[in-house]
């Protein structure tokens, strides 16, 4: 099984191979390719989808509208244009209708992102994209190890399937890593690093920091003023997009195999029984608040981050600082990527959901106490 480093495609380093055998069986993958980042793994998957379809010279991926910019960096990167799928606007999930109304003869790969521990219906997907002949990407970084209601793992329907073990997920210990999860999709990974060079980025790490640091500003910049419509959506695409090239090196990254990915796929049950924890505390406390509570991580046993979409969109910034100056981690910079890339790409669902999230955090580093005092500032705060 290989691993992508700065000189070449080597085998896996000892460091990954526990995690890599967990990961084929909860898949039930047949390849596994290791990379600095899931956005390497996604350019991959890219380069693979459109190797696939030569005919198409023009090919286009559908993402979801609901995620961060990653997805859609990625594919510009890999040379596909990404086209907007909406989502549910009380899921924050695509769906068969919202992926389907995004179809052009040029669609090569749709990718389906369990988000925030929420998971995507997959096999309607699934059976839609065999009819079409795209190469379907599972991303199930937010949702890892959960389950469908079946039992089935998530990651287990997709062609290919990308993690990111990067910082703020759920493994954070760094690296990202694609699975090709079918004998067609292994043979194709195959083929693709043949055909295709992955020369990961020559920048330092210093300067990666500095880029990605950068970038994170300019997003976040730009969703301030998209939430206030300050700027027409078409105004921010286009400047967006001329910056776009300065910050794309950083998308290509090397595995480090220096880190110990086992032991953290050891500890992952843990890591997640403490999530679930902290989420159900979460959704006990906060029953009939101003708020619907996302809750879907009850049926798929994980949580990346408690979330609850307001009844008034306009407390959306008042609430999440009155919640911050309490001293507690609050985001709600889950911005609708079309807005950025291809607002003509309408996505009222993401929209919805963008403007009344408010993501709380599970991980490692907050506790019950912690969970206990912020739903007090929580619920101090609701009709701020
Ligand atoms: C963070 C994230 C990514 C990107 O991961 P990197 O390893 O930082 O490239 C991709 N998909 C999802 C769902 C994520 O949350």
């Amino acid at each position: 099984m290989p691993i992508l480093t700065n000189h070449a495609i080597e085998a896996t380093p000892p460091n990954f191979l526990q995690a890599e055998v967990g990961l084929l069986q909860q898949t039930g993958g047949q390849q596994v390719l290791w990379a600095g980042r899931a956005a390497t793994a996604l350019q991959v998957a890219y380069e693979m989808a459109t190797l696939r379809r030569p005919e198409i010279t023009a090919p286009e991926v559908i993402v979801p509208a609901m995620m961060c910019a990653t997805a859609a960096n990625s594919a510009i990167l890999a040379g596909l244009t990404p086209r907007f799928a909406d989502v549910g606007a009380e899921t924050g999930l695509i769906s068969l209708e919202t992926v389907q109304e995004r179809f052009t003869q040029n669609t090569v790969a749709v990718v389906a992102i369990h988000l925030l521990g929420n998971i995507v219906a997959m096999d309607a997907l699934r059976q839609w994209c065999a009819e079409k002949n795209l190469l379907l990407i599972e991303d199930p970084t937010q949702a890892l190890g959960a389950t469908f209601t079946d039992g089935r793992y998530v990651g287990s329907v997709g062609d290919v399937v990308v993690y990111s073990f990067n910082r703020t997920k759920i493994i954070d210990v760094g690296n990202g890593v694609l699975v090709a999860n079918t004998s067609e999709s292994a043979a194709l990974l195959q083929h693709t690093l043949a055909e295709k060079s992955f020369a990961p980025s020559q920048l330092s790490p210093d300067e990666t920091a500095q880029l990605a640091l950068s970038y994170r500003n300019l997003h976040h910049s730009l969703v301030g003023l998209l939430r206030m419509r300050a700027l027409s959506p078409e105004d921010i695409s286009a400047g967006f997009m001329r910056v776009q090239p300065a910050f794309l090196p950083m998308y290509t990254r090397a595995a480090n195999p220096a880190i110990d990915l086992n032991a953290a796929w050891e500890h992952l049950p843990q890591t997640l029984a403490h999530r679930l924890k902290l989420a159900n505390l979460y959704a006990e406390r906060l029953q009939g608040g101003a708020w619907t509570l996302l809750t879907e991580f009850q049926q798929s046993g994980v949580c990346w981050r408690f979330s609850l979409l307001l009844d008034d969109a306009a407390q959306q910034v008042a609430f999440s600082e009155a919640v911050r100056r309490d001293g507690f981690h609050v985001s709600n910079l889950y911005w609708p990527v079309n807005q950025f890339f291809r607002p003509q790409d309408s996505c009222p669902g993401a929209d919805s959901f963008g403007r009344r999230i408010v993501n709380l955090w599970v991980d490692l580093s907050v506790d019950e106490e912690y969970v206990e005092r912020c739903c007090d500032s929580l619920l101090r705060h609701q009709y701020a």
